[in-house]
Order: structure tokens, then sequence, then C-alpha cells
């Protein structure tokens, strides 16, 4: 398994405009490299067509979401288009440690909460090449009516605002070319100091052992 130095997986936070592809992409990255696992989300929006709890989301109420946030089930949370989504807290933090690479697929306002949290989390920002396609994406899935469409674009252009907060910005143009870049992103983010603690530690040990002419 690739993992980073500490043994610990990386927090990987993906957002991008509703419409950006980042549900395709997570999965041909899940299919393609065995270190990687997606959190399930918990929503309080309901199931769309082919959707299944406990494999998209946990679909819940809001009372049982908000019972959620007060006993800190959750990593972050935020409204979104009228509801509630939240990161379940004990699968993330179980993945970490055994050294999985979580993904949270998430919007900005989480995506602050994690950094902020989570300060060695990568925060990557999918996109599509330009707004046009962007627009023509979200009519060609056919699963929300018009009305929801100019609710998310209108939402997207707020999210450009926010844009500078993430690591890394990821041009969704051809998918296995996408796939190829955010994999090289991450085995590279591996690599910088703050993800590699351990490494940094044991290797200052032994240079002291040196000094001493052990
Ligand atoms: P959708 O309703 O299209 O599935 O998701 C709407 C938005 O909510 C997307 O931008 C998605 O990434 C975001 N989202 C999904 N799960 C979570 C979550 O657990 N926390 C936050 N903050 N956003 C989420």
């Amino acid at each position: 398994m690739n993992t980073n130095e500490q043994g610990k997986g990386i927090l990987i936070v993906l957002s991008g405009f509703s419409g950006a592809g980042k549900g395709t992409l997570v999965r041909k990255l899940l299919d393609t490299y065995e270190e990687y696992t997606l959190s399930v989300s918990m929503t309080t929006r309901s199931p769309r067509e082919g959707e299944v709890g406990g494999v998209h989301y946990f679909f819940t109420d809001r009372a049982h979401f908000e019972e959620q946030i007060a006993g800190n089930g959750l990593v972050e949370y935020a409204e979104y288009c009228g509801n509630y989504y939240g990161t379940p807290r004990a699968y993330v933090e179980e993945q970490l440690a055994a050294g999985r690479h979580v993904i949270l697929e998430i919007e900005i306002q989480g995506a602050l909460q994690i950094k902020k949290l989570f300060p060695e989390s990568l925060l990557l920002f999918v996109t599509p090449p330009s707004a046009a396609e962007l627009a023509r994406r979200l009519k060609g899935r056919g699963t929300e009516t018009d009305e929801v469409i100019a609710k998310r674009l209108a939402r997207a252009g707020e999210e450009a605002e926010g844009i500078e907060a993430y690591d890394y910005i990821v041009i969704n143009d051809d998918l296995d070319v996408c796939v190829e870049e955010l994999h090289r992103i991450v085995q590279a983010a591996a690599a910088a100091p703050v993800r590699r603690e351990t490494f940094i530690n044991q290797i200052r040990e032994e240079l002291k052992g040196f000094a001493k002419g052990e």
C-alpha cells in the first residue's frame, strides 16, 4: 500500500461545482488504486432515483441529523440548497489510522472546516473546462428540475469565489487524464514534510546518534 511515512492516510477533500464530474472521477480513482476510500456522508435530502442508502449517502431526517451534530458525531457539516450534509466521524478516523487515503466529496463550507481542524488535509477542487460545459453537463444529467439546475449554477458562482482556499485545482476535461493527475498530486503531497513527521523524527534521532559517535 502506498501511503505516507506516518502510516497514516491523507484526508483528501474533493470539491467542485455540481456537475463537474466528481462522482465519476472518484469511482474511477477507487477502482484504479486500492489505497483510497470514500467517506459516505449523511444528508437530509431525498434520495435521487438509483441512489441507495448507506452507499451513496446515509439518508436521514433533520432531527436525527441535529442529534449527530450535538453528539459530535460529524467531523464537519453544512447546509447546501436547503438540506444538511455532513461527514460521519468514526469511519474517517478509523480509515486514516489504518493508512488509507480518505476522500470527502464535500462542498466548500465543509472543506474550510476540515482545513481548520486538519491542517495537513489536502484540498482539491475539480472543475469542468468552462462555465458553458458545466451548464451542459447539469442539463444533460436529466435528474434535476430547471429550478434546481438554476440554483446549482448560482451556487457554483458563489463557490468560484472560494477556489483560492484549495491546495490544487484539477480540470476535468478527459476523465482518465484527470484521474492520473489527481493521483500524482496525492503522491506528491504525501512527500511533504507536514505528512512525514515520523520519518523526520526518526532521522533526527539517528543523526544525534551519529553526532555522539554511536
Ligand atoms: P448532491 O445533493 O448533489 O449529492 O450534493 C450537493 C453538494 O453537497 C455537493 O457539492 C456535495 O459535494 C456536497 N456534500 C456531499 N456530502 C457532504 C458532506 O458530508 N459535507 C458537506 N459539507 N458537503 C457535502
